[in-house]
């Protein structure tokens, strides 16, 4: 499996993107930068999208990937146009109705028509895994203001966890200590110990929270965990608490890293 890191902040600032993932080249994990991180080439091998919840910074360049996708057919390139987004019904409904609206953005659910639209939206439930691409694709609900999950992973016997924006959360931990080979778990880290209570109404965690998450899980030390969603205006004073925390293989995600399991 390899993982690309498009970006992995809480927040944009010049040279800081938002949150997305890339599997294997063709399935995104949350679309918070896919169009500022990758070319139009890289972006036209996107055929499915995981979304985990429906705030604006995991789903922004939907926007924008559809857009560029329709300039490709509307060139008379017909192949792999359709873009799959795979989320709760509830968040299908609200992309629906408050953000490919007509007003917001045009509905590329029907352009250029119902039948073969750019995109298609697909409801998926909670721990009912479905393939996509040869990957295994577990939604597993998490603790977020609102429907949020995270995903389990699978490609060729090996496991990855993304927990999504989520502040204390219990599920996800159960069935990461369920997995038979493990490789890697990708954890909210939002803010500075003393933002907790900013953390805790938002439904994010701090390095403090970190800690007490982390307890749950049985292979911490040994499977690496990455924190992401840092603000970025913050990074230093994370990076100081997390460093303190000497939790090992714990560390912080960069826009650089491609990590191959
Ligand atoms: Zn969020
Ligand atoms: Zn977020």
């Amino acid at each position: 499996m390899k993982l690309k890191v498009l970006g992995c902040y809480g927040g944009q600032l010049l040279g800081f993107r938002l949150t997305s993932f890339l599997i294997n080249d063709s399935i995104l994990l949350d679309a918070g930068s896919p169009t500022e991180a990758l070319s139009l080439e890289e972006q036209h091998g996107i055929r499915h999208i995981c979304l985990s919840h429906t705030h604006l910074d995991h789903i922004k360049d939907i926007a924008f990937l559809a857009d560029n996708r329709s300039l490709k057919r509307l060139g008379g390139n017909k192949g792999n146009r359709t873009i799959h987004v795979h989320s709760l019904p509830a968040n299908n409904a609200t992309l629906r109705r408050d953000f490919l609206n007509s007003h917001i953005w045009p509905d590329f659910t029907a352009i250029p028509s119902a039948d073969d639209a750019i995109l298609q939206l697909h409801d998926i439930s909670a721990e009912q895994p479905f393939e996509i691409d040869g990957v295994r694709i577990t939604a597993i609900d998490v603790n977020h203001p609102v429907p949020c999950t995270g995903f389990l992973v699978e490609f060729e016997g090996k496991q990855l966890i993304y927990s999504a924006d989520t502040g204390v959360t219990d599920r996800i931990w159960e069935i990461a200590n369920q997995q038979p080979n493990l490789k890697a778990v990708i954890l909210d880290c939002s803010f500075p110990n003393a933002y907790q209570r900013l953390a805790d109404i938002s439904g994010h965690m701090t390095p403090q929270g970190v800690k007490r998450e982390l307890q749950k899980f049985n292979a911490v030390g040994r499977v690496p965990v990455y924190l992401y969603h840092m603000k970025p205006e913050t990074l230093n004073v994370i990076t100081a608490e997390v460093e303190a925390l000497n939790v090992p293989h714990l560390r912080m995600l960069t826009q650089v890293d491609e990590l191959l399991f």
